[in-house]
Parts: C-alpha cells; sequence; structure tokens
C-alpha cells in the first residue's frame, strides 16, 4: 500500500476543521431516499426506483427492497447479490437485514447462498415467522420454501477474481501460503506469473478485469448497499444487503444482516446504515449509534462522524492501523436532513474520487453527493 499522510490539523481538530466538510444541514422534505453509492451508477438507480415506488403509493419497505433489488441483481456490482466475490471456498454468501419503521419489525438473514435477492428473503423473515434471523443451511431452506428459485450466484468475472486470489497465496516455488494470512504481499514477478496463468485459462479476460482482479487479491474488497426512505407521511424504511468481505472464511457474516450494526431504524427518530469493515463497525454497534446520536439532538452528519470517532478511538486514533480500514455510515432523519460519512475521504484502493453516497428528494433527480469524512488520505 502507497504511503498515505494525514492532515495534522484535522487531527488536532476533528472533522469540523476540514474544509471539504460541508457545514449547510442537508435537509430535504420528504420523500428522501438515500443509499451508498455503488458501482454502476447503482446508489443512483436505487434511489430513484425506490422515490417511484413511494411516488406511487407503494410502501417505504416496497420502496428500498426494490431499490437495492436493481444491485442485487446486477452482475457488475460484485459486492452485492449475484455476481458477488464469494468466499474462500469460491461460493458466494449473502447476508441482508431490512427493517420497517410501522410496524416496527426487522428481519435478516446470514451466510444465505444461491439466492439472487437476500433482502428479499429478509423480508420475508420479517413478515412471515416470529424470528429476527435465519442464517446458513436454515436461510437457504426457509428461501426454497418461500419459493425462492436456487441460482449459482458466482459469475465467470467473479470466478476469475477468486482465482487470482487463490493463486496469489503462493509462493515463488509454488508452495501455498493459505492458511493464518500472508506475511508479505506477493512480488511484482508473482502478479506476471498468476496473472499470466489467468490469461491462459480465461483469454477472453480483458487487462482491465486481470488489473482488478489482482488489485482485489491483495486488498481483498468489500462493498455493500444500503437505502434508507421516508415518505410524505413520515413513515421510514430500510435495508441493507451485501456478499460481505471477499475471501471471506466460509460462515463468516459480517454487520450487514446485524439489526443494529449494519442497519437500524426507529420510526421516532430516523434511519442509518453501514458499508466498509464489517468488524470495525460492530465494535461500535454503528447504526444503533447513529440513530441514538441523532435521537439525542445531533444532526445526521455529526452522528455519523461521532461513530465513527468511536471507531477511531478503537485504534487509539493510530492513523497508521486505521489507514487499513473503509468504512461509511448513511443516516436519514425523520424531518428529512441526511448525510453520508466516512472514515476516510478516499478509499484504501481503488480510490477514482471521493467518498459519495446517493440521494434523491421528491421533484429533483437522483444523484450522488460527498460524504463528509473523518480523516483526509493523501495518496
Ligand atoms: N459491511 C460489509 C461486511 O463487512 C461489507 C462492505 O460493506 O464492504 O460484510
Amino acid at each position: 500500500m502507497k504511503i498515505m499522510t494525514f492532515t495534522r490539523r484535522a487531527a488536532i481538530l476533528g472533522a469540523a476543521a476540514l474544509p471539504m466538510v460541508r457545514r449547510a444541514a442537508a435537509q430535504a422534505r420528504p420523500p428522501v431516499v438515500v443509499s451508498s453509492a455503488n458501482r454502476n451508477n447503482g446508489g443512483v438507480n436505487c434511489c430513484a426506483k425506490a422515490m417511484e415506488i413511494m411516488k406511487a403509493g407503494g410502501d417505504t419497505l416496497d420502496a428500498v427492497i426494490a431499490g437495492v433489488n436493481i444491485v442485487e441483481l446486477d452482475p457488475r456490482d460484485n459486492s452485492v447479490g449475484y455476481g458477488g466475490l464469494p468466499n474462500e471456498d469460491g461460493v458466494v454468501e449473502l447476508d441482508s437485514s431490512c427493517m420497517h419503521g410501522p410496524s416496527r419489525r426487522g428481519g435478516a438473514v446470514g451466510a444465505l447462498r444461491n439466492i439472487k435477492t437476500p433482502s428479499k428473503v429478509a423480508r420475508i423473515v420479517m413478515e412471515q415467522t416470529d424470528h429476527m434471523m435465519l442464517v446458513g443451511e436454515g436461510a437457504l431452506r426457509f428461501a426454497k420454501d418461500m419459493g425462492f428459485q436456487e441460482d449459482n450466484l458466482l459469475t465467470e468475472e467473479s470466478r476469475i477474481q477468486w482465482l487470482t486470489w487463490k493463486k496469489s497465496l503462493r509462493d515463488p516455488a509454488g508452495h501455498t501460503n493459505w492458511g493464518p494470512g500472508l506475511d508479505a504481499p506477493p512480488s511484482e514477478q508473482r502478479k506476471a506469473a498468476v496473472l499470466r496463468e489467468i490469461k491462459e485459462m480465461f483469454p477472453q479476460a480483458s487487462d482491465e478485469l486481470l488489473a482488478e482482479a489482482w488489485e482485489n487479491a491483495i486488498h481483498p474488497p468489500h462493498g455493500t448497499i444500503n437505502c434508507i426512505a421516508l415518505n410524505e407521511k413520515g413513515e421510514m424504511s430500510a435495508v441493507t444487503t451485501t456478499s460481505g468481505l471477499a475471501w471471506k472464511i466460509p460462515g463468516r457474516v459480517g454487520d450487514s444482516p446485524i439489526i443494529g450494526g449494519g442497519l437500524w431504524l426507529d420510526q421516532d427518530v430516523g434511519g442509518a446504515g453501514s458499508t466498509g469493515r464489517g468488524e470495525e463497525n460492530l465494535r461500535v454497534c454503528g447504526a444503533h449509534t447513529v440513530v441514538e446520536n441523532m435521537r439525542r439532538g445531533m444532526a445526521p452528519k455529526d452522528a455519523c462522524l461521532d461513530a465513527l470517532k468511536r471507531v477511531s478511538r478503537n485504534f487509539n486514533d493510530d492513523l497508521k492501523r486505521l489507514a487499513a480500514i473503509d468504512l461509511n455510515f448513511y443516516a436519514l432523519r425523520k424531518d428529512g436532513e441526511y448525510a453520508g460519512a466516512a472514515l476516510w475521504n478516499k478509499a484504501s484502493v481503488n480510490a477514482a474520487r471521493g467518498a459519495q453516497f446517493a440521494v434523491c428528494e421528491g421533484g429533483r433527480e437522483s444523484r450522488q453527493e460527498n460524504s463528509v469524512y473523518l480523516y483526509e488520505r493523501k495518496i
């Protein structure tokens, strides 16, 4: 990883000192939808769809789930649903949770295989069982009983990336280093050898895909979509859905399906969700923390930044260690004020641009906005 420096002034004064932090509250009149940004305009499309459904009179939960279904079904987004990057065995395992404000109910699934739209299964757990969460084998059986079709979720692109990762774990002599973690990133020589082997196996694979595959092998990526909606009546719902951390140990469940961690909504206050390193979010119970901060009077952006400061505190504000972590919160308050906030202004890898989120207000085009952030990377 390239060396990153940190704006000292920001370290001393905190986020309020950062010039990029918008000072004006992002206030919109309901209806409002907020989501993570996602590849291929996924967040913008998600928010537009959710808005369309609310405007047609649909429930807020119908709206957010239809919104994230676009991303779950898009094979080009390799962090959510179909086409997601798999676990270390090459199997895609999906996590999702949803909450419905008016009924104050929620549902979740963890480590669900073979079903393209885990958010829909989470919703049925909420509506048709008296449980909150189903995982693994039981979740799949439940989904099939409820009429979901089983599919292979591993696309060729994701398979290429997985094989690149597996091959990256061998040392130059061909010994596997697969086990309790890597000591050092593989060399440039190793990179060339791995990508040559992959190209022989998949002659059609583009240079762009191979470059991404290598980057993802070395820095296992995250990715998720979180979406929160507020309608004109003040009703709210939220959903989070993901394929989680690439190359995870089978059965690893992140923050996304943990109600209170990757998602929380209180109809009296607002909702929040997260994307990024789920383990670090869980150590601050992030989404719940954000909503409770808003209940105590913080604006959404301050509520999110406070949760991020708790993550930083867990590392004694050691920026070298924090540099490897990407974490984002999204919040929408019941009056329509909203925010996206990131630990860093840019992601640790593949950061073509700064941290952003998507938002759609009634009467305006769905769009991306810059997130506020805690720390500034100079890559
Ligand atoms: N939060 C998700 C997880 O840890 C992944 C992500 O959003 O990047 O599973």
